[in-house]
C-alpha cells in the first residue's frame, strides 16, 4: 500500500507537470498565434502596400509616357509649320534682304527642335526605351558628315573645323551611325560654342585596350576651357558650368548626359580632360566591330531625283486628312511643288475623311493621327474594314504622318492597317519619297 502510495507520487508530479506544460504550451502557443497572425497581417498589408507603390509607379510612368507624347505632339506640330512655311518662302521669290531674317527663323526652329529632341532622349534613356542599333555604317563618312553640319556655324565664328583619321580605319564597321552622328554633333557643338578663337578638331584613329580593338573618338578645341572640380560633374543631367554662360551661348546641359548615356550603351567609355582657357578635349570609344563587306548602302535622294520622282508619280488623287490648318496648307504646297497635276482633297477630322473615302476614288491617303472626333487610327481602320467588305476592292495606301515618334504610336499605325508614316516635321525626301515607295509598291500589285 505504502509502495503504490509512494508509487503515485512522482505519477501525480508527473501529470501535474504534463497539465501545467499543457497550459503553458497554450498560453504560449496561443500568443505565437496571436503573433503569427499579426504577422502575416502585416505582410500582407505590406504586400499590398507595395502592389499600391507598384501599381503608382507604373501609372507615373505611363501619365509621364503619354505626357511626352503630347508633348512632343503638341510642340512638333507647330514647329512643322515654322520650319516648313520658312522653306516654301525660301523656295518662292522673296527680296534678298528677307533672306537673313528666314535664315534665322529656320536656325531658331532647328534649335528648339534639338532641346525637344534632347528632352524626348533623356526621358527614353531614363525609361529604358531607347534602342542602338547594330548596323553596317562608314564611321569615316559618319564624321564627315558632322564637318560638314557645322562647318557654317565654326565659319561665322571664325573657327577652323577640321578632322583626322590616323591609321587603318575599316570601311565599315557595325554601329549605330544616328547615335554616332548625335554623339559627335553634341561635343563638336559644345566645341565650337566654347571656343572664341582657334580650332576645333575631329579625329579618330583605331587603338588596343585590354587586348581587344576600339575606335577611339576625339573632339578637341582651344576654347575657354573646363576647372578641374567641374570636369567630374558636366557629364551629369542639367550640369554646366556657368549657368551664365547658358544665356549667352543657349543650351540645355543635356547633351553631355545623353552622349555618356549613349557610349555606354554602346559598350563604350567617356572622358574629358582640359586646361582652363585653353581648351577641352572630349574622348570616347567604342567597340570595333569590323565587317569584310558593305551590305548596305546609304540613300541620300537629291533634289533633281526629288523632281524626277515626283513628276514620274502622275496626276495623283490624294485625300489629306489634317485638322490644323498651317499642316494643310503646307502639305498642299509641297505636294504641288513636286507632284504635278496633283489633286489634293482636304478633311478636318478622320470622320469627314472616312466619308469622303466612301463617296470618291482616292490613290492615296494621307492621315494625321490626333485630329478631333475621329483620330486617325480609328479613320483608318474604318477604311480597311469598309475595303474589306467590299469584296473586289483592293486597299489603298495609308500614310500616317504623325509628330509623336513614339514607338508604340508607330507600331499602333501598322496594327490598324496603315502602310507607312512620314514623320512631322518632314524632311522633303521623307514626304516624296515615301508617297513614291507606297505608289509603286501599289503598281506591282
Ligand atoms: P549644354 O551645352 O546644353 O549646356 P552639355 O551637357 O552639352 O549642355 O554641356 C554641359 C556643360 O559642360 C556646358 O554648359 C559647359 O559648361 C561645359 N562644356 C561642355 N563642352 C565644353 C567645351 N568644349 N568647352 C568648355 N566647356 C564645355
Amino acid at each position: 500500500m505504502y509502495i503504490l502510495y509512494i508509487l503515485h507520487i512522482p505519477l501525480a508530479i508527473l501529470i501535474i507537470a504534463l497539465l501545467v506544460a499543457g497550459i503553458l504550451f497554450y498560453l504560449v502557443s496561443q500568443r505565437y498565434k496571436a503573433k503569427i497572425e499579426e504577422l502575416h497581417k502585416t505582410i500582407q498589408e505590406s504586400k499590398e502596400d507595395i502592389q499600391e507603390q507598384i501599381d503608382r509607379a507604373e501609372k507615373s510612368e505611363s501619365y509621364k509616357e503619354f505626357f511626352l507624347a503630347n508633348m512632343s505632339h503638341e510642340i512638333r506640330t507647330p514647329m512643322h509649320a515654322i520650319s516648313g512655311m520658312t522653306n516654301i518662302l525660301r523656295r518662292n521669290d522673296h527680296p534678298k534682304e528677307q533672306d537673313k531674317y528666314l535664315d534665322a527663323i529656320h536656325q531658331s526652329a532647328e534649335n528648339l527642335l534639338v532641346i525637344l529632341n534632347d528632352i524626348l532622349d533623356s526621358s527614353k534613356i531614363e525609361a529604358g526605351k531607347l534602342k542602338i542599333d547594330s548596323i553596317p555604317m562608314n564611321p569615316i563618312r559618319v564624321i564627315e558628315d558632322v564637318v560638314e553640319i557645322l562647318r557654317l556655324r565654326a565659319e561665322d565664328k571664325g573657327l577652323q573645323l577640321k578632322h583626322q583619321i590616323e591609321g587603318n580605319i575599316p570601311e565599315q564597321v557595325l554601329g549605330d551611325p544616328i547615335r554616332l552622328n548625335q554623339i559627335l554633333t553634341n561635343l563638336a557643338s559644345n566645341a565650337i560654342k566654347f571656343t572664341e578663337s582657334g580650332s576645333v578638331q575631329i579625329s579618330l584613329k583605331v587603338k588596343q585596350e585590354d587586348g581587344e580593338e576600339v575606335m577611339e573618338f576625339a573632339v578637341q578645341d582651344t576654347g575657354i576651357g573646363i576647372p578641374d572640380d567641374k570636369l567630374k560633374t558636366i557629364f551629369d543631367v542639367f550640369e554646366q558650368v556657368d549657368g551664365t554662360l547658358s544665356k549667352k551661348f543657349g543650351g540645355t546641359g543635356l547633351g553631355l548626359s545623353i552622349s555618356k548615356q549613349l557610349v555606354e550603351m554602346q559598350g563604350g567609355k567617356i572622358n574629358a580632360s582640359s586646361i582652363l582657357n585653353q581648351g577641352s578635349t572630349f574622348t570616347f570609344q567604342l567597340p570595333l566591330k569590323a565587317i569584310m563587306q558593305a551590305t548596305s548602302q546609304e540613300i541620300t535622294i537629291t533634289e533633281q531625283e526629288l523632281v524626277k520622282m515626283g513628276t514620274s508619280l502622275g496626276p495623283l488623287k490624294v485625300l489629306l486628312a489634317e485638322d490644323n490648318d498651317f499642316n494643310v496648307m503646307l502639305a498642299k504646297d509641297d505636294l504641288s511643288y513636286y507632284i504635278p497635276g496633283i489633286q489634293i482633297e482636304t478633311a478636318a477630322n478622320g470622320k469627314i475623311a472616312f466619308e469622303m473615302f466612301k463617296d470618291q476614288q482616292y490613290d492615296l491617303v494621307l492621315m494625321d493621327i490626333q485630329m478631333p472626333e475621329m483620330n486617325g487610327y480609328e479613320a483608318a481602320r474604318n477604311i480597311r474594314e469598309w475595303e474589306a467588305s467590299k469584296q473586289n476592292s483592293g486597299q489603298i495606301p495609308i500614310i500616317a504622318m504623325t509628330a509623336s515618334l513614339l514607338k508604340a504610336e508607330i507600331v499602333k499605325c501598322y496594327e490598324v492597317g496603315m502602310d507607312n508614316f512620314i514623320p512631322k516635321p518632314y524632311k522633303i525626301e521623307e514626304l516624296i519619297g515615301t508617297i513614291y515607295d507606297e505608289a509603286m509598291k501599289k503598281k506591282e500589285n
